[in-house]
C-alpha cells in the first residue's frame, strides 16, 4: 500500500486534525447548520478517516452516507465510531481508495460529496485529484461539494523567526548561524505561523477555483505574476502563502481560513524565504513585483515545486488603481 495511506494510520495525525478547532467548527457548522441540504440525501465522504465528517452528515439527516477510506483506519476506527454513535444504520464504511470504489449496482449517484482534502498551501498531498475523481464518477449533475470553492493568497512578509530573532541570543549575535540555517531550509518552504504584524499586505488572490468545475489538469501548474503595493512599512523577507475554503451553505456562509489574520489552524502558513541580499526595508506603498510558480513535482504527484521570483517593479506592468511610489506612476 502507498505509504501515503499508512501515514494516516497514525492516530496522532487525526488527533491533530480533530483538535484543530477552526477546522472542526467550519465543517460542523457547514453541515449541521444546513440540515435542509442534507435531509434524506445520499452523501459520499471521500477519505473518511476516523469518520467524523460522515457522523456530522448522518446527524444532519442524511439518508445514506458512504464513508470511503483507503487506510486501515476504515476498519480499525471508523466502524467503531459509527457503532459508538448508533449510526451504523446510516453510514456504510468502505475500505477502499475512492479510485477503486464503485457504487452498488443500480444505486443512484450521490447528492453531496464531503471531504477534508486540503494540504499545506492547499495543494500539497494532491488529494484534491481524488475528490475530483469522485465528483466525475459519483456525483449527481446538480450535486454539492463541501467545501465547494477555494482560494490561495500570497503577501510579502517579514519572517522574524528566521532573521531578527538571531541578532541577539542571550547576548550573543548568531547572524552567521542564521544564514546557514536559512540556507539549509532554502530547499523547501517554511511551514510556520506568522503574526498579522508580519504581513506587509493583507494578501492578494493567487488562485481561485470552484470544485464543481475545476479540471485536475489545471492543478498541474499554477502561475501568477503581480505587483503589490505594501500596505504597511516593514522588512520584506519573504512571501507568505495561505488558503481558505468556502462551503455551499444556504443561509450562513462558512469559510475556513488559514490566514495569519484568522485563528490558528494545523495548516499554519507557508513561507518562502528570500535570500538575505534580496531583503529590503520597505516603506508603506512600496511596490513589490514577483512571480510564483506552483508546479506538480515530476518525482511524485503529491508534491509541488514552489518557485518565487522577485521582479523589478519598474519594468513590470502595474495594477490599477494604485497608490505606490513607483517611478512609472
Ligand atoms: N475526513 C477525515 C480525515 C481527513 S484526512 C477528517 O476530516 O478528519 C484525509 C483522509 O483521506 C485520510 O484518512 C486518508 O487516508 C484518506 N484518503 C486520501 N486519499 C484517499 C483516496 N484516494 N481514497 C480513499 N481515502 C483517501
Amino acid at each position: 500500500m502507498d505509504t501515503y495511506f499508512t501515514e494516516y494510520e497514525n492516530l496522532e495525525v487525526h488527533e491533530l486534525m480533530l483538535k484543530d478547532r477552526p477546522r472542526q467548527e467550519a465543517y460542523c457548522n457547514a453541515i449541521l447548520k444546513n440540515k435542509d441540504l442534507f435531509k434524506d440525501k445520499v452523501v459520499l465522504d471521500v477519505g473518511a478517516g476516523t469518520g467524523i465528517l460522515s457522523a456530522f452528515c448522518a446527524k444532519a439527516g442524511a439518508r445514506l452516507v458512504y464513508a470511503v477510506e483507503a487506510s486501515n483506519l476504515a476498519t480499525k476506527v471508523a466502524l467503531d465510531l459509527f457503532d459508538e454513535n448508533n449510526l451504523t444504520g446510516i453510514v456504510k464504511v468502505i475500505h477502499s481508495k475512492i479510485e477503486e470504489f464503485a457504487l452498488p449496482a443500480n444505486a443512484e449517484k450521490v447528492d453531496i460529496i464531503v471531504s477534508e482534502w486540503m494540504g499545506f498551501y492547499l495543494l500539497h498531498e494532491g488529494m484534491l485529484d481524488s475528490v475530483l475523481f469522485a465528483r466525475d464518477h459519483f456525483l449527481k449533475p446538480d450535486g454539492l461539494i463541501f467545501p465547494s470553492e477555494c482560494t490561495i493568497y500570497v503577501a510579502p512578509c517579514s519572517v522574524p523567526a528566521l532573521f531578527d530573532y538571531w541578532q541577539n541570543i542571550d547576548g550573543v549575535s548568531m547572524e552567521r548561524f542564521a544564514s546557514k540555517l536559512r540556507l539549509q531550509k532554502s530547499t523547501r518552504p517554511e511551514i510556520t505561523y506568522l503574526k498579522p504584524a508580519d504581513l506587509l499586505h493583507e494578501g492578494i488572490v493567487f488562485h481561485w477555483m470552484s470544485l464543481l468545475d475545476v479540471d485536475a489538469k489545471e492543478l498541474d501548474e499554477i502561475s501568477f505574476k503581480e505587483v503589490v503595493s505594501t500596505q504597511v512599512a516593514g522588512k520584506h523577507q519573504g512571501f507568505c502563502i495561505w488558503f481558505d475554503v468556502r462551503f455551499p451553505c444556504e443561509e450562513e456562509p462558512v469559510t475556513l481560513s488559514t490566514s495569519p489574520l484568522a485563528p490558528k489552524t494545523h495548516w499554519k502558513q507557508c513561507v518562502v524565504v528570500l535570500p538575505k541580499e534580496n531583503c529590503e526595508v520597505l516603506e508603506e506603498n512600496s511596490p513589490v513585483a514577483f512571480q510564483i510558480l506552483m508546479k506538480r513535482s515530476a518525482s511524485g504527484a503529491r508534491k509541488y515545486n514552489l518557485e518565487v521570483e522577485l521582479l523589478d517593479p519598474n519594468v513590470e506592468e502595474h495594477p490599477v488603481p494604485c497608490s505606490c511610489h513607483m517611478t512609472k506612476c
